[in-house]
């Protein structure tokens, strides 16, 4: 697929990087709990080595061919037809030779391909081992949690002042898809255009996302559209598409239109780092989900999300973390409620991270913390992939200031790429919900509180619930 759903080449994977690291790189992919064939990375090694030597023998060939074409000519020339025959012979042969060669080299690297896109990216030294509960808490804001309380869940919240119609969402779609009502729609539209704004004064351009996106360019971006597993649990919705036009998905995070936008381009470093705001829709497939995190909109498979994107030079995206790891805590700490930041361990990495910071806030209904919003570093992996590359420049020169078209040079760094989420909707309703409900003496619930930062962005009139 990668070869001919788009214009773009094939990925360029680092194979001397492999070959020189194999039991570092097959290591990284245990801790990862990667889903690689047993010994794959032994065998991408392997692969190449005879990739090199088989190319190396076409190449041999290929002189051997245009030598005796030179013989061919020369004894034509001098009338030797003896010596003619024996070279048309052996250019017969090495031309079979050739084209036997072409054949096996292409399906070699066909296999090589495949297999190698299948390894997972480096890890930071810094990230912890292990599963979910091994993310190390960085560090932790805002005010005391409040008790866990059953009555604060979302969902009875909502209920309470009708701000959430599952069931039409459940007659029109299924399960998990959604209608929000009243406030609950203002506050999307309000949390979404402060997350943009609060981005804007950060440097961020905004950019309105496609939410469909060819499959080969989510495959490159480090997702599996496609899952083999039995039963299978693809994670992304397929759309039907022509016979002969290319594969389609839903898009699962705006990360994959906004990195997409940068494929097939050549950025001098002055013009680095790119920095966007991409609004979008997350479409997700939640495919396994079940049980207490499917209630209401804490998982389901339809939210808009307001998403931060940037292309670094190699050097400049450790700072980048910070930078946007910056935006994302501005704007969870300024709607009022306790939240955390935690460095991700190595098993809850996607295949493109080479580092994750996850932000959860507190949800007391739920009596739990919840992910609000995920941070990766994905240095070279889907730059590799998708050619986005740049050309170094000095600060003070001022020609080529335009990106130019990948295809045209070979030997030019990768850039880095990170994606960070600015405000995943539903979740940030929930903590909202949740943290903000207001009770009166007798215990009843009177209204939300609103946070000071949103009342800009509210466009509905203030009313007796707090709103
Ligand atoms: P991800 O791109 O998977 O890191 O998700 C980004 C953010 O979107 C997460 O931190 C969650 O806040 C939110 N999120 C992820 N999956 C869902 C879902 N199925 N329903 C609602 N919110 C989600």
């Amino acid at each position: 697929a990668f070869r001919t759903a788009t214009a773009l080449p094939p990925p360029r994977i680092d194979y001397r990087g492999i070959v020189e690291n194999v039991v570092k790189k097959s290591n990284n992919a245990l801790n990862r709990k990667a889903s690689l064939p047993t010994g794959a990375i032994d065998d991408v090694a392997r692969m190449y080595t005879e990739f090199k030597r088989l190319t190396n023998t076409l190449n041999a060939k290929r002189n051997a061919r245009s030598v005796v074409g030179e013989r061919i000519r020369k004894s034509a020339g001098e009338g030797d037809l003896e010596a003619k025959n024996t070279a048309l012979t052996e250019a017969a042969q090495l031309k079979l030779e050739v084209s036997e060669l072409e054949a096996i080299l292409a399906q070699v690297e066909h296999q090589l391909l495949t297999l190698a896109l299948a390894i997972p990216n480096d890890t930071h030294p810094d990230s912890p081992l292990g599963p979910e509960s091994s993310a190390i808490t960085v560090s932790t804001h805002g005010p005391e949690p409040l008790p866990s309380n059953p009555e604060r869940d979302h969902v009875a919240i909502c209920r309470k002042f009708g701000l959430l119609d599952l069931e039409s969402g459940s007659t029109v779609t299924g399960s998990s898809w959604y209608y929000l009502l009243n406030e609950a729609a203002l506050l999307e539209i309000a949390l979404t255009n402060y997350a943009i704004s609060v981005a804007l004064k950060h440097g961020f351009t905004p950019v309105v996302t496609p939410d469909v996106v060819r499959s080969d360019i989510a495959s490159r971006c480090g997702f599996q559209p496609r899952d083999d597993s039995d039963p299978p649990m693809a994670q992304m919705y397929h759309i039907n598409t022509p016979p002969a036009s290319p594969e389609l998905v839903l898009s699962g995070t705006s990360e994959i239109p906004l990195a997409g936008m940068f494929a097939n381009k050549v950025f001098p470093s002055t013009t680095l780092p790119l920095k966007v705001v991409g609004v979008g829709h997350a479409f997700r497939a939640e495919a396994g989900a079940r049980g207490a995190d499917t209630r209401g909109l804490y998982r389901v498979h339809q939210f808009t999300k307001v998403e931060l994107f940037a292309v670094t030079t190699a050097e400049g995206s450790e700072s980048m973390v910070k930078d946007i790891l910056n935006v994302q805590k501005t704007i969870i700490g300024s709607l009022g409620f306790p939240f955390r930041v935690l460095n991700m361990p190595t098993e809850e990495l996607g295949a493109s991270a080479y580092q994750k910071y996850d932000i959860e806030g507190w949800m007391p209904g739920r009596g739990n913390w919840g992910e609000l919003s995920s941070l990766s570093n994905c240095t070279d992996y889907q730059a590799r992939r998708l050619h986005i590359r740049y050309r170094l420049q000095h600060p003070n020169t001022s020609s080529g200031e335009e990106a130019t078209p990948a295809t045209t040079s070979t030997a030019l760094p990768f850039a880095h790429t990170l994606n960070g989420t600015a405000a995943a909707i539903p979740r940030l309703i929930v903590a909202l919900l949740e943290n903000g409900a207001i009770y009166n003496e007798q215990g009843e619930l009177t209204g939300i509180h609103l946070p000071a930062v949103l009342k800009p962005f509210w466009i509905g009139p203030e009313n007796a619930r707090g709103f």
